[in-house]
């Protein structure tokens, strides 16, 4: 059985604006293999939830998918018209947004609303639905018989993103890309929300992207992690590997970002900040910020190469 779920080639994503047209995704690529978790990390505007939204088919004009492939299960995602899309969306890809409340409709009720999505995928009616919207609001420690008779203004934070990780997972998907589930909540709510996530997709087996800037989730969470700056991947390794033997200089950046307990040294940022996509830097992205960067850097663009098993980068420090 082949065990490639998710395969991005080539992926190039614009937005047209009046400044211009904004680079979002420049030539992205990936490979997802069944049942891993990976973490998509990189810093605001490094075009983390543009590769989400196009996985999911949902880039609207202003933005364009302009170039890629995104091959899911043998089929490539891009062409699909929306029915067929449709079919694959909520069924076999679901995803959690970061902010839930804005993501429920206010003016319906929780059980109406998990009913309808469940209705459509298994085609049944949404009073029948109403079995598995209980099922699946058990599965998130929630008490259905009052949460399917409230309105999402009457959940706090933690019920909402409980609620929205039922109707996710009550098709139990293929795929579950998670865009910074956590960061609408405060910290304690985060911790039992992320432990929630990972009982239930341990359970179910679901493959999963999850979206953060925050390593120190991705590093708990993930089996591999995947770094982008600037609408570029920069890295991609096994959690474990990207930890212990960082190599692109973003990385490292990042790595000495994170405070940790008892550490008395100062947390050393990255200088700078991420590129106007509009006009980014010629070569590599990063160079204007890269401690590292020589001649080339600022001629050529690096691309993504494995650099010892499994371990990929793009640096010309490692050509
Ligand atoms: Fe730094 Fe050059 Fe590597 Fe870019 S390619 S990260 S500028 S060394």
């Amino acid at each position: 059985m082949n065990d490639v779920l998710l395969e991005v080639k080539n992926l190039r994503v614009v937005f047209h604006t009046y400044r211009g047209i904004v680079q979002a995704l420049d030539d992205v690529s990936f490979t997802i293999h069944r049942n891993e978790r990976v973490g998509i990390i990189g810093e605001t505007g490094c075009g983390k939830s543009v590769t989400s939204l196009a996985i999911m088919r949902l880039i609207e004009p202003p933005g364009e998918i302009v170039n890629g492939e995104i091959i899911f299960e043998g089929k490539d995602l891009v062409k699909l018209n929306e029915n067929s899309l449709n079919t694959i969306r909520g069924k076999e890809i679901s995803m959690i947004f970061q902010e839930p409340l804005s993501s429920l409709n206010p003016v319906m009720k929780v059980g109406f609303q998990i009913g309808e999505s469940i209705s459509k995928v298994k085609n049944i009616s949404i009073k029948a639905s109403q079995k598995f919207v209980r099922d699946a609001l058990k599965a998130v420690d929630l008490d259905p018989e009052r949460v399917v008779n409230l309105y999402p203004s009457e959940l706090s934070g933690g019920m909402a993103q409980r609620v929205m990780i039922s109707m996710a997972l009550s098709t139990n998907p293929k795929l579950m890309i998670a865009d910074e589930p956590t960061s609408a909540l405060d910290v304690t709510i985060q911790a039992q929300i992320m432990n929630l996530l990972d009982e239930l997709v341990s359970k179910m087996k679901n493959t999963v992207i999850l979206i953060t800037h925050d390593l120190g989730v991705a590093a708990q969470f993930c089996d591999k992690i995947l770094i982008m700056y600037a609408g570029t991947i920069v890295e991609f390794a096994e959690t474990k590997e990207l930890f212990e033997n960082p190599l692109h200089p973003y990385t490292k950046g990042l790595l000495k970002a994170i405070p940790k307990v008892g550490n008395k040294n100062k947390i050393v940022g990255i200088p700078g900040s991420v590129p106007d996509l509009v006009n980014p830097p010629r070569g590599c992205r990063f160079h204007p910020r890269c401690p590292f960067a020589m001649e080339i850097c600022k001629i050529e663009k690096p691309t993504l190469k494995t650099e010892s098993q499994d371990h990929l980068v793009s640096c010309h420090l490692y050509r």
